[in-house]
């Protein structure tokens, strides 16, 4: 076992801070802590939690600077993206906070009495979150916990635990009681399996790999425990004939480079209809050229290098040296784990084609018609996003339905919202993060009766209920 995780800066390859793991005896105390803690915040008035929630997201307006600073440092992403991602935590904070007071209950009419349900909170959520997007995903989870009334114990990857620590500064600063929210850095199969194994975390929310995914399904299925998977992507960007194909091209370099394609939702098979796919090619050429990559801190940088020389690695074996890549982008050379924009051609069963590279390379497929598209998007065991082009509506409906994805969007990328509901079909995922229900997922329903029968009755009838109540 680590004693510290050392933070690597991936554009410099300097070291940026080093960091003590948790043990699992610290996750056993951690989990006792929560535990209490929890207990106190799930009994506060809700319009005490919102408004200390609400001041959380306030000190992260505040420290947009300086988080983002850790963002571009720990993670490589480019300044603007990082602060982005500060205010997106901002954002889910808030959101969060408007739903404490509108977790309502049901009433439904029953016989003899009132029927209400009650969302209660599950206890202590463990969170455990990627180095791709470390502070978004790591909010994702923890924001609608802490409002629906949960501790969370957060497990940050261990490349980027430095924006969450700082995150778990924060939120004490805006008067978020001791314990409730604690930040727990270290291994996955140390620290991150003893969170999953303790059998004082009701529920698990992990984004990552679907190998490491289906590992904490199970270990979760063995205590019956609460679980979220966000897992990878292979997602397809379709582009027909009828589209604006000077628009699709110039959009699809930033869906499979944004964050130097270290996103799930990473569009990395370029499907074009065979009667444009030349022209498609033409256009995408120097719009994927053009696309800076570079020193994080420079404001005319829009791609930053990959998170580590293991993901490069990786990166590379989808891309022989003699791969026929139709187009390939420039990369500084030097100190840092770069990588140029890459677009292969290939055929829908090659390697590159099928597995998820989670770095700057997408293949182009040409399509002969719209069966042919949509059975080439299926043809993965992935199912996370996808895009499509056309300008035909009927179309845009059909293949919107066919395709077998949880987040779709139509002549545009732009898939994850915090107000609309984030998963996977397939092995993509289980469950859903954000959006309307995002509170509810970290509360289990408690329905409850009351009887409105007078007392001398009821005692009168020893049972107390007729057939059709006590089904
Ligand atoms: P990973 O699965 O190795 O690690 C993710 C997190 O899980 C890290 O915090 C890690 O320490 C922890 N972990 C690893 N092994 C564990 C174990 N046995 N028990 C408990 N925790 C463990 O993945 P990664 O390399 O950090 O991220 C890349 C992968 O994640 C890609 O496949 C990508 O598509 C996927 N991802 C999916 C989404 C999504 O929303 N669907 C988002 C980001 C990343």
């Amino acid at each position: 076992m680590l004693r510290e995780l050392s933070v690597i800066n991936p554009a410099t390859e300097e070291l940026v801070a080093t960091v003590p793991v948790t043990t699992p005896a610290e996750v056993d105390a951690a989990v006792r802590r929560a535990a209490r803690a929890q207990e106190k915040w799930a009994a506060l008035p809700p319009g005490d939690r919102a408004r200390v929630l609400r001041r959380f997201a306030q000190v992260v307006e505040e420290n947009t600077e300086p988080l983002a600073d850790l963002e571009l440092r720990e993670a490589g992403h480019p300044l603007d993206s990082a602060r982005w991602e500060a205010g997106n935590v901002r954002d889910l904070l808030d959101y969060a906070a408007g739903g404490v007071e509108r977790l309502t209950g049901t009433q439904i009419p029953v016989a003899g009495g009132l029927n209400v349900t009650f969302q209660e909170p599950l206890g202590v959520v463990a969170v455990i979150a990627p180095w791709n997007f470390p502070m978004p995903i790591a909010a994702w989870g923890t924001a609608p916990a802490l409002a629906a009334g949960n501790a969370v114990l957060l497990k940050p990857a261990e490349t980027t635990p430095l924006t969450a620590l700082r995150l778990a500064r924060h939120a004490l600063e805006a008067g978020v009681p001791e314990d409730l929210f604690q930040v727990l850095p270290g291994e996955g199969a140390v620290t991150g399996e003893a969170l999953v194994d303790h059998p004082g975390v009701a529920k698990v929310v992990f984004t990552g790999s679907t190998a490491v995914g289906r590992r904490i399904a199970a270990r979760c299925a063995a205590q019956t425990k609460r679980l979220t998977l966000e897992l990878g992507g292979k997602s397809p960007n379709i582009v027909f004939a009828d589209a604006d194909l000077e628009a699709a091209a110039a959009t699809a370099p930033g869906s499979f480079l944004d964050n130097a394609g270290q996103d799930c939702c990473a569009r990395s098979r370029i499907l074009v209809q065979a009667s444009v796919y030349d022209r498609f090619m033409e256009l995408l050429e120097p719009a994927v050229k053009s696309f800076t990559v570079g020193d994080p801190a420079d404001p005319a940088t829009r791609m930053g290098p990959l998170i580590s020389a293991a993901q490069r690695e990786r990166v590379r074996s989808y891309v022989p040296e003699d791969a026929p890549a139709a187009i390939r982008g420039e990369a500084p050379r030097g100190k840092g784990f770069w990588y140029p924009p890459t677009v292969l051609e290939g055929a829908p069963a090659d390697r590159a084609a099928v597995e998820e590279i989670f770095g700057p390379v997408a293949v182009a497929i040409p399509f002969r018609d719209e069966a042919e598209a949509v059975r080439i998007a299926n043809a993965t065991d992935y199912g996370l996003s996808g895009s499509l082009w056309t300008r035909d509506i009927g179309r845009a409906v059909r293949v919107s339905r066919a395709v077998a994805a949880g987040n779709l969007s139509v002549n545009s990328h732009s898939s994850v919202r915090y107000w609309t509901p984030f998963g996977g079909f397939k092995q993509s995922g289980l469950g859903r993060e954000l959006g309307p229900d995002a509170l509810t997922a970290f509360t289990e329903t408690k329905n409850v009766f009351i009887s409105t029968e007078s007392t001398s009755k009821s005692t009168s009838d020893n049972t107390g209920t007729s057939t059709e109540e006590s089904k």
